[in-house]
C-alpha cells in the first residue's frame, strides 16, 4: 500500500479543516484528523467516518509535547506522511490596529498561525521524506499579502505574511527533496472565524487546499494560491 496517501489535517474538528478532511477522504486519502480538544475531534471523526478511512489523534499545534506525541503516533501507524495541511488558525483581530495592538495577543497569534506550521513541518519532516511526493499546504489568507499590510487586523495579517514567508523559505530548502510547500487563501468562508455573511461554504474554501495538496507538478512549490491560480503577494 506504498502508493496509498496519508494526510494529516490540523484543526480538523470544525470549519475549513473539517471540510478539507472530508474532501481528502472522498479522494481515497487516509486522513489523520487532529484537534486540540479530544472530545471535539472524536465528534468530528464520527461525522467523517462515512467518507473514508479516518483516524484520530489529539494535537495542539502550540504545544511541542503534543506535536511530538502526534508524530510518534503517525510514525508507528504509517511510517510516512504524504500530505500535511497546516490549517489551525486564530484571531481575526478586527478590534485593534497596529498603533495600539496588544503585543501579547499579536505574539500568541504569530505562535499559532506562523510558528506552529513551521514547527509541525520541522517535526514531521522525517515522515514527509518517506513519501514519494510529499506536499505541505499552509492555510494562509489574502490578508497575508504585502499590499494588505494596512495596519488593520495587525496580529492576523502579519502572522499570515510571516506564514507566506515561511512557506517560500521551506519550499526553497526542500525543493531538492521533492517536497512541495505552498500556501492557499481559501477566500471568505462561512465558519466561526469567517462569520455567517461570508460568500463561500467550507467545502468551497477547502477546494483549492485539496487541489494544492494533490499537485503532482514539482515546479509548483513556494506558491500562494487562491481558486487554483497563483496570487502575487
Ligand atoms: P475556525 O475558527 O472555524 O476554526 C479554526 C480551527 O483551528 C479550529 O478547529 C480550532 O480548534 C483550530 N485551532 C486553533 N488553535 C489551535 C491550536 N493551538 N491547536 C490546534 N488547533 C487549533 O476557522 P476557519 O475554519 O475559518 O479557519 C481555518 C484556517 O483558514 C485558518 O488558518 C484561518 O486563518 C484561515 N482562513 C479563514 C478564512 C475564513 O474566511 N474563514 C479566510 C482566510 C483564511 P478549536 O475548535 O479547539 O478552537
Amino acid at each position: 500500500m506504498k502508493n496509498h496517501k496519508i494526510a494529516l489535517v490540523t484543526g480538523a474538528n470544525r470549519g475549513i479543516g473539517f471540510a478539507v478532511a472530508k474532501e481528502l477522504l472522498k479522494k481515497d486519502v487516509t486522513v489523520i484528523v487532529t484537534s486540540r480538544s479530544e472530545d471535539d475531534g472524536i465528534e468530528a471523526v464520527k461525522k467523517l467516518s462515512e467518507y473514508g478511512k479516518v483516524i484520530y489523534h489529539q494535537l495542539d499545534v502550540t504545544d511541542k509535547a503534543s506535536i511530538n506525541s502526534c508524530y510518534a503516533f503517525a510514525k508507528a501507524e504509517f511510517g510516512k506522511l504524504d500530505i500535511l495541511i497546516n490549517n489551525a488558525g486564530i484571531n481575526y483581530d478586527t478590534h485593534q490596529n497596529i498603533e495600539n495592538a496588544n503585543l501579547d495577543e499579536v505574539l500568541a497569534t504569530f505562535k499559532t498561525n506562523a510558528i506552529a506550521p513551521l514547527q509541525m513541518t520541522q517535526t514531521f519532516l522525517p515522515l514527509l521524506r518517506n513519501s514519494d511526493r510529499a506536499s505541505i499546504v499552509n492555510v494562509s489568507s489574502g490578508s497575508g499579502a504585502l499590499a494588505s499590510q494596512d495596519g488593520s487586523t495587525p496580529g492576523y495579517s502579519l502572522s499570515k505574511l510571516g506564514l507566506n514567508g515561511i512557506t517560500l523559505a521551506l519550499a526553497n530548502q526542500l525543493k531538492n527533496d521533492g517536497i512541495l510547500v505552498n500556501s492557499v487563501c481559501p477566500g471568505w468562508v462561512r465558519t466561526d472565524m469567517g462569520g455567517g455573511n461570508a460568500d463561500r461554504s467550507p467545502e468551497k474554501g477547502a477546494e483549492t487546499i485539496v487541489w494544492t495538496a494533490l499537485l503532482k507538478d514539482g515546479i509548483m512549490t513556494g506558491k500562494f494560491f487562491r481558486d487554483k491560480q497563483v496570487l502575487e503577494w
